[in-house]
């Protein structure tokens, strides 16, 4: 059980149909088509659709009560005694109601922003703070303006730690996620590229994330990436915490070195085993061990959950392929900051004789789109041996190497069918190849073709 019908009656006092004050609500729908089980219905509007409309259909799929805008008219069907709670707008309705039931469960609540790497964060903190605490945190992407109140709405009422993620496009969004969730504990992962179309610049796009701070509760911490220059004026700052490689930050991180699986680190001097590659994600880690640290989680148990990880799918996955060959799937998401970063990696990776990139178009780079793919060329060096590009602004980057002094071999594709043709012949143990792109671009069809 979430709570009562009492609790919504506190939270929206205009009222009809509560008849029964201790009626248990389980759980929060803005879905009419899912079944569920004594839920609270709220209806949402879209472009295209207005959640009113399908009252009925969340009546039968087990709604108990409603949350309803008040010019709206309430169907003759619902019983007099079904609860309805009505409301001005229902989207504010379903954020105030996160917002007040955030405060009565009072778990600590660690929110994560960035450009990249939010995900990845969230599930790291998760994974660390679950050893110590009841830890409930961000299904998925789920970290939106519906998103988040939504998950905080599907935490148990016992719940210890709660971890959010939190995704913006534009000025303003994650300061209202802030002042919703009004985190103990905030993250900022980095400052990229991805959303520059709204946010004008990187500049831009670091105030908007600094946002974060808004919600902040007060004694809370902001942990951000200490290596970044555009926040080196936040060092020194009593509430802010900065993490990196680079000598002065708060946390630094030292002695990075990797093996096929695992990255190897220290972090203030301790030493640490990251089951995963690269050094964005030994920088993600090491935000989740310094709120861990703070949260008093034992160090045993944080360095043994950092080899033995539940990650979301799809971002830097190893997978076996035809031959033997080894395939990176890291195209869930890409932003040239996230490119380049797993191209990093992959140059990194001494064991194979030859390192092939296929790399996509990056979406929602607006205006600058074709010039931002032209950066990830400064990534491609001659540890590199063959870059394709599919796609249309990615010809961009094969057309930067042409004009550089490489040895890599780089060539764009216009179909997927001839770009599987060519790779036939690498298609071996010595291989290793990464596909990275943005979601839409669609590559697990290609990866489906390059595994048995
Ligand atoms: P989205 O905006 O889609 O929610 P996200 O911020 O949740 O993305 P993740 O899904 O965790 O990001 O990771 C996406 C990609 O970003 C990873 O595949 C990786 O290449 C890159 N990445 C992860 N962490 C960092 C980081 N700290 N700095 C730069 N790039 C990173
Ligand atoms: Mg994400």
């Amino acid at each position: 059980m979430l709570f009562t019908t009492n609790f919504l009656t506190q939270v929206f006092p205009n009222t009809k149909g509560v008849v029964n004050d201790s009626l248990p609500i389980k759980e929060v729908t803005t879905d009419s088509r899912k079944k569920g089980d004594k839920s609270l219905f709220i209806p949402l509007k879209g472009e295209n659709f207005d959640g009113h409309d399908f009252i009925k259909d969340a009546f039968n799929n087990g709604a108990v009560a409603t949350i309803w805008e008040r010019n709206k008219e309430l169907p003759a069907f619902l019983p007099t005694d079904f609860p309805v709670y009505y409301v001005e707008d229902s989207l504010q309705a379903l954020q105030a109601l996160a917002h007040e039931y955030r405060k009565v469960v009072n778990p600590i609540v660690i929110g994560v922003t960035g450009s990249n790497g939010k995900t990845t964060t969230k599930d790291l903190i998760g994974t660390v703070m679950q050893t110590t605490y009841k830890t409930f945190r961000t299904k998925g992407n789920f970290n939106n303006h519906i998103g988040l109140p939504l998950t905080i709405l599907s935490m148990e009422a016992d719940t210890e730690v709660l971890v959010l993620e939190m995704g913006m496009n534009h000025f303003g969004e994650i300061e209202l996620l802030s002042n919703i969730a009004k985190p103990d504990y905030a993250v900022i992962t980095n400052i990229g590229e991805s959303h520059i179309e709204y946010l004008g610049s990187r500049q831009g796009i670091a105030q908007a994330k600094l946002e974060i701070m808004a919600g902040l509760k007060k004694g809370g911490l902001l942990f951000i990436d200490g290596d970044e220059p555009l926040l080196d004026n936040l060092h020194d700052k009593e509430n802010i915490k900065t993490i990196g490689f680079k000598d002065g930050n708060d946390h630094v991180i030292k002695d990075f070195d990797m093996t096929v699986s695992s990255s190897l680190f220290t972090l203030n001097d301790t030493p640490f085993r990251l089951q995963m590659l690269g050094k964005h994600n030994v920088k993600n880690a090491s935000m989740a061990i310094e709120i861990a640290i703070r949260l008093q989680v034992p160090i045993e148990k944080i360095k043994r959950s950092l080899v033995n990880l539940e990650l979301t799918g799809m971002r830097f996955e190893i997978i076996q392929g035809i031959n033997g060959v080894t395939i990176i799937n890291d195209a869930y998401n890409a932003s040239p900051t996230s490119m380049k970063a797993s191209i990093e990696i992959v140059k990194q990776m001494q064991s194979y004789q030859r390192k092939v990139l296929i790399l996509g178009d990056m979406f929602e780079m607006g205006e600058h789109s074709k010039r931002l793919h032209r950066t990830v060329a400064e990534a491609i060096t001659d540890e590199v041996d063959y870059v394709f590009t599919i796609g249309q602004d990615s010809k961009e980057i094969t057309d930067e190497l042409a004009k550089q002094q490489l040895q890599v071999h780089g060539q764009h594709f216009t179909s997927k069918e001839a770009l599987v043709n060519e790779i036939q012949a690498f298609l071996d143990k010595g291989t290793v190849i990464l596909l990275k792109a943005s979601r839409g671009m669609k590559f697990e069809s290609l990866i489906e073709q390059l595994v048995d």
